[in-house]
């Protein structure tokens, strides 16, 4: 089974909803990006998702009320910073990245050159936009990498 990187990054979406309230007829806008489990993740503020840590309650995250996929969003802005993922795909996301950010804290690699390396080789762009496939072919292209520039470093 052929591994296909996500090339699109995160999809989501404004929608207005119409509700009515003291007899007023209102309306408010949903942000929202569609789960794999086909429940529609909401924006939400932190407190949803760590209630536990009032340091991220003004943090935006989507999150699906039915899995509990979540993903954080930009601060600020509040894009996604990749796809909604379960606790494994996290898991899996957090040492991908700490495999590859070695490539250009300790290995030669300028950052750019390491995403553009790591596109060229395994098809991802960014960690974040991949699932289980992507973020383990990630993982194991930045270990092979890393021993392939040790080789070449002095000792
Ligand atoms: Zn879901």
């Amino acid at each position: 089974m052929a591994f296909q990187p996500n090339t699109k990054g995160p999809q989501y979406k404004e929608k207005t909803e119409t509700y009515y309230i003291h007899g007023r007829r209102k309306q408010r806008t949903v942000v929202r990006m569609l789960c794999e489990c086909s429940n529609h993740a909401e924006r939400v503020t932190g407190d949803l998702v760590y209630p536990e840590r009032p340091e991220l309650y003004r943090k935006l995250f989507f999150l699906c009320l039915r899995c509990n996929r979540y993903v954080g969003c930009h601060a600020g802005s509040g894009i996604p910073m990749g796809t909604l993922a379960n606790q494994e795909v996290r898991r899996l996301r957090a040492t991908a990245h700490q495999w590859f950010d070695r490539l250009w804290r300790d290995h030669g690699y300028t950052r750019g050159a390491a995403y553009h390396a790591m596109k060229v080789a395994v098809g991802v762009r960014h960690i974040g936009w991949e699932q289980e496939e992507g973020c383990k072919a990630v993982t194991e292209w930045a270990k092979a990498e890393i021993v392939r520039c040790q080789m070449k470093e002095p000792a």
